[in-house]
């Protein structure tokens, strides 16, 4: 995106260096292989970050903007669900749009940069495994180490770094969660699913919850994972109703009236120490059991990895980067732009609105900086 923007407002001389064997292996891979592109609503609640930073970048491209620029390059996601634009066909297509419209610009592949330094006229010196690139300008936009299968790595916050900035180190989000033994029960369910809220800190994330070998993902945990760092979190199994709306017939076993599977009603039941019987035979003592269906308490033992996490929060700190530019402040004409800021969004298409937002930010203060 930020060499399609500078090719477009006619800046020149532009390398990109990467070190997998072709680009964007991660819009390829994303959202099934259709790209969650952006979102309907997008703002800074949908972010961990500094709010102010975040949405003062997000409002210099947003949601709307992409959706144009997709259009005139013919592409037009649609929305699934939960305001989520995926493409119609294939992440190609995102891929293809943006690849057309570099048309001057020269690809390094299967460069791997591994360090960066400054010369004496403060000119940046790219090493990478192959040769060393020199540049005026310095754009890092290296991402996070999440997905380390399909080039994923830490690169940037090394090269920040080593150039004087603070970061926050990389932890894996947006992934799922394993379980204590109190949950083992949850394995035994791998494979089914439940619309469910997650409270974690002061947020409330809904969606559907995963029951899987390790222990528990889907969209609603995936988006959790983002504000959890240790400690309990509370499912909800029924939010879209209070109990008494939910468990309403005297007569009728719980598990019946309950609109959950019926494998999670039974252990569930188990695992909170309630029989399933008619409402009638409930003494008040289970029903305040029943209580953990809308919060049932639980702490993850951990996340599923790296190698499973779509994202990373962490990056480098934004307290150092100008929103109006994402140049630096503390080293000119060096920049960071997407995943590698420490900025980390939730599931939903909002880390692309991210990376592509902070691409044509950075790009418009290049083009200003180079071609007035
Ligand atoms: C499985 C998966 C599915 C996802 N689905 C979605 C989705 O549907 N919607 C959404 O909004 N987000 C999704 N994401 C998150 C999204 O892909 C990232 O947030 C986004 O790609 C970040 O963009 P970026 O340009 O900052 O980094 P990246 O897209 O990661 O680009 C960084 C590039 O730098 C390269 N690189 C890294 N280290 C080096 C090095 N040492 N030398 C040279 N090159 C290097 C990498 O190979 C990579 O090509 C998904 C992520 C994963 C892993």
């Amino acid at each position: 995106m930020l060499a399609s923007s500078l090719n477009r407002s006619g800046v020149k001389n532009i390398a990109i260096i990467e070190h997998n064997p072709s680009i964007a292996m991660k819009i390829k891979i994303s959202g099934g292989g259709k790209c969650n592109v952006t979102n309907t609503d997008v703002s800074a609640d949908n972010y961990l970050g500094e709010s102010a930073f975040v949405d003062s970048v997000l409002s210099r491209y947003t949601p709307s903007a992409l959706l144009e620029f997709l259009k005139e390059k013919g592409v037009v996601p649609k929305i699934r669900s939960l305001g989520q634009y995926f493409c119609q066909k294939s992440a190609d297509e995102v891929i293809g749009a943006l690849q057309r419209e570099i048309k001057d610009a020269d690809f390094f592949l299967s460069y791997a940069i591994c360090d960066l330094s400054l010369d004496r006229s403060g000119s940046y010196i790219v090493k990478t495994d192959k040769a060393e690139f020199r540049a005026k300008h310095l754009v890092v936009a290296t991402g996070s180490p999440a997905y380390p299968q399909v080039g994923g790595s830490d690169i940037g916050l090394k090269l920040a770094q080593k150039m004087g900035h603070s970061v926050e180190a990389f932890a894996p989000v947006l992934v799922g969660w394993t379980v204590q033994k109190e949950q083992f029960w949850m394995k035994e369910l791998s494979g089914i699913s439940a619309y469910v809220s997650v409270d974690v800190g002061h947020k409330k994330l809904f969606g559907d919850l995963l029951f899987a070998h390790k222990g528990i993902s889907g969209p609603a945990v995936l988006s959790a994972s983002l504000y959890w760092k240790k400690g309990p979190v509370s499912l909800d199994f029924l939010p879209n109703s209070t109990l008494h709306e939910a468990l309403q017939e005297r007569k009728k076993q719980i598990s019946t009236q309950l609109n959950l599977p019926k494998r999670l009603t039974k252990l569930l039941l188990e695992s909170i120490g309630v029989e399933d019987k008619t409402l009638q035979k409930l003494s008040p003592q289970e029903w305040e059991k029943l209580s953990a269906l809308k919060a049932y308490r639980m702490s993850p033992a951990g996340n599923f990895g790296l190698k499973k996490a779509e994202a990373c929060r962490g990056g480098v700190k934004t307290c150092e980067i100008d929103a109006s530019s994402m140049q630096s402040t503390i080293q000119e004409n060096l920049y960071f732009i997407g995943e590698v800021v420490d900025v980390t969004g939730e599931l939903g298409g909002y880390n692309f609105q991210w990376a592509f937002s902070s691409a044509v930010v950075c790009a418009a203060a290049l083009k200003k900086k180079l071609l007035g």
